[in-house]
């Protein structure tokens, strides 16, 4: 079989709903994909589709933010050689994948996947769109169009991998085996808190460390950090578990010694808050210096984001006009097969 002899690969992806990954998005997802990309041949797509489905204003910022998303991609390390980076949007046959899918999906199992409730209360929606709805069948069909193994993703998209092992399974029994059933594989933290102590750092929910913020931006956000409530007084015996000062600690501080001196003595009401999040500061600073310098480098380099796409938008492209041509030979969509040739008619 054409697909038995390759290496596995990584599909994964960002809306670009903002401008900046957030170290939620590095340690949820793009660790794993730097840590991966040699083992695994790695797609990832900057999904402006699903944009859509929150967000219907401001779209002219868009470009903007897929340009700065690439460059933070380039500043944690991802390899644009070895791994392919493209734009969702450029590649429109995914949406006819999306739509065989949709016909295998049925209205109350895609209502049941938890993040649809919660994007309707974080984002205080009346309602959810058709587009909202259908969010994860897009996404499996972004995955299963370059037949992705493993799905580097935080906690909150697990349910979405589900769904597509769902349709992979579905559509392999109705018609022919024609996908693989892909994993999700969650990074070192399923999901990192907000500085406000909410449950999930998010772009869209104001509660973000940004990878490019400068060293002053980084202090005064650590500064207004949530801790523990109770601790009133730096000598009351405050909580370590579930204390996002020192979730951040453990995922970012190198100095792991420093952070178990800190423990104990937050344990016993023996250190300020004020030591503790100055010492996060300078943790976080010293990880975060050397993906700002890269960045400045990536960043001056003219026209270099533009050329990464395209040639990444025409390699996906590729994977996508094979595999559809596939699942339709498979469905017995076989009544016209030389879809090219009809633009030649025009
Ligand atoms: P938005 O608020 O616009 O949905 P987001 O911060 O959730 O943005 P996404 O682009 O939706 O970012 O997600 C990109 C990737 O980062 C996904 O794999 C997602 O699971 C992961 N991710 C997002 N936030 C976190 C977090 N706080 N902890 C761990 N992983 C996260
Ligand atoms: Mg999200």
């Amino acid at each position: 079989m054409r697909d038995s002899h390759r290496r596995k690969r990584i599909l994964t992806g960002d809306r670009p709903t903002s401008d900046a990954f957030h170290l939620g998005n590095y340690v949820g997802t793009l660790a794993n994909r730097v840590r991966l990309q040699d083992e695994y041949e790695t797609f990832l797509l900057l999904a402006d589709l699903h944009l859509l489905t929150t967000r219907t204003s401001d779209l002219e910022e868009v470009g903007h933010n897929i340009h700065e998303l690439v460059l933070d991609y380039l500043s944690v390390g991802i390899d644009h050689e070895k791994t392919t980076i493209y734009l969702q949007s450029l590649v429109p046959e995914v949406l006819e994948l999306a739509w065989i899918f949709m016909s295998l999906v049925s209205v109350p199992r895609a209502q049941r996947i938890p993040t649809l409730k919660e994007v309707v209360r974080d984002l205080k929606l009346d309602t959810a769109s058709m587009a909202l709805l259908s969010y994860p069948v897009l996404q499996a069909a972004d995955i299963l169009m370059v037949k992705g193994n493993l799905v580097p993703v935080g906690k909150d998209q697990l349910s979405h991998i589900e769904l597509t092992r769902e349709i992979a399974r579905r559509f392999n029994d109705t018609f022919a085996p024609v996908f693989p059933a892909p994993e999700g594989l969650v990074g070192n933290v399923p999901t990192l808190p907000g500085t406000d102590g909410k449950a999930k750092m998010g772009k869209s929910l104001g509660n973000a460390i940004f990878l490019r913020d400068d060293a002053e931006t980084v202090k005064r956000k650590v500064m207004s950090m949530y801790t523990d409530p109770k601790r009133i007084r730096a000598d009351i015996p405050g909580r370590v578990q579930g204390n996002p000062v020192f979730i951040y600690h453990d995922a970012f501080n190198d100095d792991k010694a420093e952070v178990e001196d800190l423990k104990a003595r937050y344990h016993k009401g023996k250190v300020g808050d004020v030591e503790v999040k100055q010492k996060l500061i300078a943790g976080l600073n010293r990880f975060l210096e050397p993906i700002r310098e890269r960045r400045a480098r990536f960043a001056a380099e003219k026209g270099l984001v533009e050329e990464i796409l395209s040639r990444g938008t025409a390699r996906a492209r590729q994977e996508c006009l094979q595999t559809l041509s596939e699942a339709r030979d498979a469905m017995g969509l076989t009544y016209f097969r030389d879809r090219e040739a009809i633009q030649v008619l025009k």
